[in-house]
């Protein structure tokens, strides 16, 4: 039976060469702290446009060390999309913020302009804009940076793109990650997504400055630059010294090394991914599923394929179907549940009903499989399963 197989919504895609690198430094003298980082930083940095380039060892710890760095403190407000993975709000509450959500745009699933638009003028109204402003580039396609850009510099708050599905992703002609309209940008490297380095991610920025700042937050807060040592140290001419509270939060030179190694098949996984996406355009029932939109095929990364199953028109509702799929092996997913309403976020006050879109969006949305390592057997079966039971 062709269905015994089981076809997984997404999943590292490993090859020889990238063991071949990740043995090589294995065998070598360092492990971390040795040369991979600053060459899998300097690689990403022209793959994706950026002259900086901090790696560390997840998405979750660059959103953190970002807030961090462009001074979220306790007390400030910081805004990110309801519809994401909850690591884009955790990472302003490490600082002691408070989060608010923005509701989406059902078509694309991204936040939407015309809400956000909306909540700056209410807040304005009520003296409570926030300090800073997180979007999600959901399943690889770009949210409207320039509408992004514009509202960031009438309403003064500073703007980290979550580009964790959106590597390779492309805006205005150029990839993701050149901070054109932002103050930084953060991929992650988790084996889900388009490239892995085991756990891992990268923070692009435009602001030089702020560079030496995250390199020492990733690294204890500590430096070996005896200008930022103070008077009394300088004299004791030890090597390094703690000048600020920092993390646990490096990438290590294995990991770095299976970085640039997956990043030299970036194109190829890319091309391979937006295949996937034509053949669901073209096969699936567009009558009874809604599709993403068109646009995407332009400039996605293509991280998910969602396509959303509008209840009047099917006989299967959206869950109905996850579990039809999933009893025959095609383990799709759903992506993702309003942050507002996980159990957390909820004991802080929200309520069902805060972000009607976003509540709509993930009742009927079902994330298709998509990764590099799916045949076209897979995809016929995919495509099959899934016409035949909308
Ligand atoms: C995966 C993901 C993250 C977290 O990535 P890690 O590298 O696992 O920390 C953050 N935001 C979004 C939107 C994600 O999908």
């Amino acid at each position: 039976m062709n269905q015994a197989r089981e076809i997984k919504y997404s999943t590292q895609d490993i090859h020889e060469e990238d063991i071949s690198e990740v043995v090589g430094v294995l065998r070598s003298s360092m492990l971390t702290q040795g040369p991979e980082v600053p060459k899998f930083e300097s690689t990403f940095g022209e793959v994706v446009g950026s002259r900086n380039c901090v790696a560390v060892s997840s998405a979750t710890a660059g959103l953190h060390l970002l807030c961090l760095a462009l001074g979220v403190g306790s007390g400030d407000l910081v805004w990110t999309s309801s519809i994401s993975f909850v690591a884009s709000a955790n990472c302003a509450r490490y600082c002691g913020a408070e989060l608010d959500f923005v509701d989406i745009d059902t078509e694309s699933g991204n936040l939407s302009i015309d809400c956000l638009e909306r909540k700056l003028i209410s807040a304005e109204l009520s003296g409570r804009l926030p300090k800073g402003l997180i979007v999600v580039h959901l399943s690889g396609l770009s949210v409207d940076m320039v509408e992004i850009n514009r509202l960031a510099q009438k309403y003064g708050f500073f703007v980290i793109e979550d580009a964790s599905h959106a590597l390779g992703g492309e805006y205005g002609g150029e990839l993701i990650g050149t901070c054109r309209y932002s103050d930084a940008v953060v991929f992650s490297f988790h084996p889900v997504k388009i490239i892995t380095t085991g756990e891992g991610g990268m923070i692009t920025t435009k602001d030089d400055q702020l560079v030496p700042v995250l390199q020492r937050l990733r690294s204890h807060g500590v430096t070996s630059d005896v200008d930022l040592f103070g008077p009394a140290a300088k004299e004791d001419l030890w090597n390094y010294q703690q000048v600020s509270l920092g993390y646990p939060y490096r990438l290590t030179d294995i990991s770095a090394a299976l970085g640039r190694s997956q990043l030299r098949r970036l194109s190829e996984n890319l091309k391979k991914r937006e295949s996937i996406a034509l053949h669901y355009f073209s096969c699936l029932d567009s009558e009874k599923l809604i599709l993403p939109p068109t646009r995407a095929l332009l400039d996605s990364a293509w991280h998910l394929f969602v396509v959303r199953v509008v209840a009047d028109k099917v006989s299967s509702s959206r869950n109905q179907l996850y579990q039809k799929l999933w009893e025959r092996g095609i383990k799709v997913n759903l992506h993702y549940s309003p942050i507002y309403l996980h159990p957390y976020w909820a004991s802080q006050g929200f309520e069902r009903g805060y972000c009607p879109n976003s509540e709509v969006f993930f009742e009927t949305a079902l994330s298709l499989p998509m990764h590099a390592k799916l045949t076209d057997c897979d995809l016929r079966v995919i495509t099959e399963a899934v016409n035949s039971l909308v």
